[in-house]
């Protein structure tokens, strides 16, 4: 599929490790890249130190769903079912 226009949702939801531009330390999940525009485009789409993770990405209908909301609850749904064990508290 070709990525929605004005949806941003992959640069929002979930959370990057590698050093971006403005962010040395990545960004946590559930926060907009500092290099997301008001239109929800990347201001360094094109550029060299842009992170290979997001390169990598593609548009796909399982993760982007049919519309922004939906592409970012699955977003963070996948963000929470990849956490480290250590993030989770112990039912024991
Ligand atoms: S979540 Fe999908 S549709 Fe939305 S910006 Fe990212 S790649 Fe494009
Ligand atoms: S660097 Fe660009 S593509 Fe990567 S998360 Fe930030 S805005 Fe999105």
């Amino acid at each position: 599929m070709n990525c929605r226009p004005h949806c941003g949702a992959c640069c929002i939801a979930p959370s990057i490790t590698s050093p971006i531009p403005g962010m040395p330390n990545g960004k946590p999940a559930g926060t907009p890249c500092i290099q997301l525009d008001e239109h929800f485009h990347c201001k360094i789409f094109n550029h060299p130190d842009r992170p290979n993770v997001c390169a990598q990405f593609e548009a796909v209908e399982y993760v982007c769903g049919d519309n922004r909301s939906q592409a970012l609850e699955t977003l963070n749904d996948m963000e929470t079912a990849t956490l480290p064990s250590i993030f989770f508290k112990d039912k024991s």
